[in-house]
């Protein structure tokens, strides 16, 4: 099987004045479709860089990235926006929700920038409300609702225009215990329904381990890939990630 998103020694450094900073040393790897892997490390060590990169927020300073064989790299300020817009759902720590919106007009956001006609986007806007149990919250504003509810506004967002892949940074790291396992429930069985590559990033083990992979970053390097036992799904794997498992990154 071809994967889905090919990492092939990424490396990104900031320039700040004089200094450099390595965010990411060099990072290679595959994920294939339908799987929910989780990039695990502390702060700092380049999750959130790795993150914006593949979904094309940033460019790497060195290194290939290719998503459903498209070098996204490669691809200019206004092809990778419509990429992004076309092929991608991102779920943020802090939401980004609108504060002058509703729920179900965030929700429709990226279906305007698809064209979608305003009565198809609000059906599907409340269809996927329901589907992360907000009905009856359609009209609420992000400041009426707790962090929990507004974070699965970003979830609905997020799933609305049916993209291939959704990345999420920390999704719960603004929420309590309880509440994070609600979101991550809610999160992996939408992406497990429907198939979709969910890609988490996160300092929280718990959080990882709803993972079918855990790629531990360290450093801006890949410092292990573990199958994840508790994971709800094993699949054969392919000689290329036989070989990623052992950790192999020069
Ligand atoms: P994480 O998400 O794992 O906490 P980040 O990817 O945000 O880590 O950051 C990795 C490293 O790169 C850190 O040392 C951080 O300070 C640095 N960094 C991230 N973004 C920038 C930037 N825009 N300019 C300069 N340094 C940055
Ligand atoms: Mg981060």
């Amino acid at each position: 099987m071809e994967p889905l998103i090919t990492v092939k020694n990424v490396r990104k450094v900031y320039r700040m004045g004089d200094e450099k900073v390595v965010a990411l040393d060099d990072v290679s790897l595959d994920i294939y479709k339908g799987e929910i892997v989780c990039f695990l490390g502390a702060s700092g060590s380049g999750k959130s860089t790795f993150l914006n990169m593949v979904a094309g927020l940033e460019k790497p300073t060195k290194g290939e990235i290719y998503i459903g064989g498209i070098p996204v790299h490669k691809l200019n300020e206004e092809d990778v926006t419509l990429f992004r817009q076309k092929n991608i759902g991102f779920i943020f720590q802090a939401y980004h929700l609108l504060p002058m919106l509703t729920a179900v007009e965030n929700v429709s956001l990226p279906l305007i920038f698809r064209g979608v006609e305003k009565k198809k986007r609000e059906k599907m806007a409340k269809e996927t409300l329901a589907v992360v149990g907000l009905a009856g919250y359609e009209n609420r504003k992000p400041t009426q609702m707790s962090g929990g509810q507004q974070q699965r506004v970003g979830i609905a967002r997020a799933l609305v225009g049916n993209p291939k892949i959704i990345f999420a940074d920390e999704p719960t790291g603004n929420l309590d215990t309880h509440t994070s396992k609600e979101v991550m429930e809610i999160m992996m069985a939408k992406a497990r329904e429907n198939g979709r590559t969910l890609i988490i990033v996160t300092h929280d083990r718990k959080i990882a381990d709803y993972a079918d992979r855990i790629v531990t970053i360290q450093d801006g390097n890949v410092l292990s890939i573990e199958e994840n036992q508790n994971g709800e799904k094993t699949e054969n794997l392919s000689e290329q990630e036989k070989h990623n498992s052992k950790g192999s990154f020069q």
